[in-house]
């Protein structure tokens, strides 16, 4: 018998229930190919769930989320200048939800992944030779912990007015963060950066020890450390050098936006949040793009793609994923862009049209 996996499906605002209905339809395609079965089942996270029950996540709602095997979610949010949403107190507006899930489900690893594709390399804002050279990396980026989540406070101090923010890691923090790492790069090219400043903070230095004792459990794997300047420098100058790049809550908050603009099109790329279990939850790195909303022209490849990590990251179904990957790459060598990734002498497609055209593609 074929397996069955639940999947929760956060459909969102703005652009969200149209990018997701893209990708519940390569879903379904992919999974009768490669013989297994997906049920679905719809959670209200956001301002949808605002509109209906007054708060951007009910309880219900996480407890739905934690029976499922993953959550597939579009986006969450308006536009802050014209939607009643954003007069409410802070933890009632609809991004008060995807921190609240989160939480509720123990998210501590990030994952961005940012790779340039050979059709897109006109986009690309590096040196020719760099961007002929290609890259496909992936930062892992430690969710819930460090200089974001640590004590702070702001006081006068001798009549000085001071502020202190405290970065603080312990070791198991540390340690499931990088066995994810690892784990992911099992699935890819075998190779780890871990990422600090470990000439300066003890913190650092506490990630460097413990990611060094996780990586002898993974003999394959390729094991190096970089310091965050320098990586800053390399992202731009030979991102190929990477293929899992590991590293803290901010220092990865800032690497993993630069590694998204060198790709030039943020609407390609996909994410993922994991607790530490198989499960995860998915989405496109951009936000709901309330001013194409309804138009049925936004890009649903990165909504697609995070369906593809879905199935390789906490379904196991790799070929699968791999499928996906590869019809998104035929789809954009036969010239066919939504109007985000446009360029001249490609065929304009729209929204659900390109779903129709990555299920076509998929071997
Ligand atoms: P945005 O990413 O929604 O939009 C920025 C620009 O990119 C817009 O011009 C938009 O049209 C375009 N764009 C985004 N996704 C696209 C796609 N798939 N296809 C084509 N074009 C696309 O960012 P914003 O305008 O700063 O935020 C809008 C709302 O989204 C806000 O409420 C914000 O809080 C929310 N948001 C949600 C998430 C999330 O759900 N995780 C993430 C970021 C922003």
């Amino acid at each position: 018998m074929s397996k069955e996996y639940k999947i929760g499906v956060i459909r969102g605002d703005g652009i969200g229930p149209e990018i997701v209905k893209e990708a519940v339809k390569v879903l379904d395609a992919v999974s009768a190919k490669y013989d297994f079965s997906l049920k679905y089942t719809d959670i209200d996270m956001g301002g949808c769930s605002i509109d209906k029950y007054g708060v951007p996540l009910t309880e219900e709602a996480v407890e739905t989320a934690k029976a499922m095997d993953a959550v597939l979610m579009g986006s969450i949010g308006g536009d802050a200048k014209t939607s009643p949403w954003y007069k409410l107190e802070p933890q009632k507006r609809p991004e008060a939800g995807i921190l609240g899930i989160r939480k509720a489900l123990n998210l501590f690893a990030n994952l961005r992944p940012a790779m340039l594709y050979e059709e897109l390399k006109n986009a690309c804002p590096l040196k020719e030779e760099t961007a002929d050279k290609g890259f496909d990396l992936i930062i892992v980026r430690e969710l819930t912990g460090g200089l974001y989540f640590g004590e702070r406070s702001t006081k006068a101090i001798d009549g000085i007015e001071t502020a202190v923010d405290t970065l603080s890691y312990n070791e198991n923090e540390i340690r499931r963060a990088a066995i994810k790492a690892f784990d992911i790069a099992m699935k890819r090219r075998k190779a780890v950066t871990l990422v600090d400043k470990a000439n300066v903070l003890d913190s650092s230095r506490l990630w460097r020890k413990v990611t060094e004792e996780v990586s002898k459990d993974y003999p394959e794997v390729a094991f190096d450390v970089m310091l965050v300047d320098n990586c800053a420098m390399q992202l731009v100058k030979d991102p190929a050098q990477f293929d899992v790049v590991l590293t803290e809550n901010m220092f990865g908050d800032i690497l993993s936006d630069e590694a998204a603009i060198i790709t030039g099109s943020i609407g390609m790329l996909p994410s993922a949040s994991l607790n530490d279990t198989k499960f995860g939850l998915y989405e496109p790195s951009g936000g709901s793009a309330p001013d194409i909303a309804g138009k049925n022209i936004a890009n649903p490849i990165a909504t697609i793609l995070s369906a593809g990590m879905m199935l390789r990251y906490s379904l196991d179904q790799d070929k699968a994923a791999d499928a996906i990957e590869d019809a998104v790459k035929k789809v954009l060598k036969e010239g066919c862009r939504t109007g985000d990734i446009m360029s001249d002498g490609c065929k304009k497609v729209n929204t659900d049209e390109m779903g129709d055209l990555i299920v076509k593609c998929l071997a």
